[in-house]
């Protein structure tokens, strides 16, 4: 081993688990070491099983990888990174946490749960505090379980992040505008998005509700005390590939004007950024002065996809102030994210190296 951490990747083959080959490929710290998937890939070479879909070549190191079926015992790994479907992660996340191997995960499965950090590392890091009480209720010995929220969760939070930090949010209101690779691959049919939006997507509207208030939650006695504001969501599918926008209203309850707002959400930075971690971007929001920014083909990729971009910062006549912001939903709102808070892990020694050869299962 060249001094790098091992990790595997679950669900190697579908569009998030590509993401994660592709941002790990020259990863200074991480070094992919297994790759699994569902049945119907396990056994096959990597370029077999995978419809590689992203816009640079499938990675020369992985295309000869076996892909292994999601079993602990098959893996040799210090880390996984699991980019599951999410109907069958919950139990196979738990079987690799149980078997010592810590889990940094981005399916639904175990987002909720009151033990399991559902983390950004760069809007609530100090929720890895979890951990301890996490084990030790679940008798875990080296391996954990963390998750990253769903992918338009992250462009929202991040933005909300620096809004009630520095005025407190009562209430948001937002409109989701969000790209066909939310839907994983195949995801939804051509003959259904083509020349069309479609004003559902199961269970998102749920998420964007829960996951912020669970983010931005205070951190009590081993516990979250979920943040007291409510979020009003409304979600489309539109026919772009990349790049989730949304168009967010927001009550505070401190008084600012629109200059305050843009001028806290530019500024912000949190310890990913003083600890300069391979995958931090510089600041976590861009803010766009333009009135016709963000927009989705020009600012999803703003730092490598790890930003999120907010523009058209302006009064709202019903709420206080609206804004639309954009975020990478591979990216800052997946695998990018996944990756950091992998980082993150490592620097607040959570992730130790070889932790899992100590482990008892
Ligand atoms: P996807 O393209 O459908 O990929 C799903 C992956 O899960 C594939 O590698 C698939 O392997 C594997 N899998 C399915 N059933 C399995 C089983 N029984 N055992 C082991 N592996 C199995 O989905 P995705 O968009 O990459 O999303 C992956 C996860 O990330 C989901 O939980 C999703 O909710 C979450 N997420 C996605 C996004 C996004 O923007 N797409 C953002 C945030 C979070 P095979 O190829 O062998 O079937």
């Amino acid at each position: 081993m060249s001094g790098k951490w091992k990790v595997a990747v679950l669900g190697a083959t579908g569009l998030v688990g590509q993401r994660f080959l592709q941002l790990l490929e020259n990863h200074p710290w991480f070094e992919v070491s297994a790759l699994a998937a569902s049945e119907q890939s396990a056994g096959k070479l990597y370029r077999d099983a995978a419809n590689w879909l992203l816009d640079t070549p499938l990675p020369e190191r992985f295309a000869d990888l076996p892909v292994r079926h999601a079993r602990p015992e098959e893996v040799e790994a210090d880390f996984a990174f699991s980019a599951l479907d999410s109907a069958i992660a919950g139990p196979i996340e738990l079987a690799f946490a149980r078997a010592g191997l810590p889990v940094v995960s981005n399916a639904s499965a175990h987002r909720m749960d009151a033990d399991v950090p559902l983390l950004l590392a760069d809007v609530n890091p100090e929720h890895v505090a979890l951990l301890p009480e996490q084990r030790r209720l679940r008798g875990f010995s080296s391996g954990f379980l963390v998750t990253n929220p769903n992918c338009s969760t992250a462009g929202l939070v991040t933005a909300l992040k620096p809004l009630d930090a520095a005025f407190g949010v009562e209430a948001v209101s937002v409109v989701t505008l969000q790209a066909a690779s939310g839907a994983g691959h195949p995801g939804v049919a051509s003959m259904d998005l083509l020349d069309n939006v479609i004003p559902f997507i199961s269970g998102e509207e749920e998420k964007l509700e829960s996951e912020p208030r669970k983010i931005l939650g205070q951190l009590l006695d081993a516990a979250i005390e979920p943040a007291p504001f409510t979020v009003s969501a409304q979600v489309n599918r539109v026919p772009v590939l990349d790049g989730h926008l949304e168009s967010v209203s927001v009550k505070l309850r401190g008084k600012a004007t629109a200059a305050d707002l843009a001028q806290a959400l530019s500024e912000y930075v949190s310890e990913p950024q003083r600890a300069a971690l391979p995958t931090a971007p510089p600041r976590p929001i861009v803010v766009r002065p333009e009135s016709n920014r963000p927009q989705t083909r020009l600012d999803r990729l703003a730092s490598g996809g790890m930003a999120v971009v907010v523009g058209r910062i302006r009064p709202c006549p019903i709420l206080d102030f609206r804004f639309s912001l954009l975020s990478h939903n591979t990216i800052r709102g997946a695998a990018g994210a996944a990756i950091l808070n992998a980082e993150w892990l490592v620097k607040s020694k959570f992730l130790l190296p070889g932790a899992r050869s100590g482990a008892k299962g």
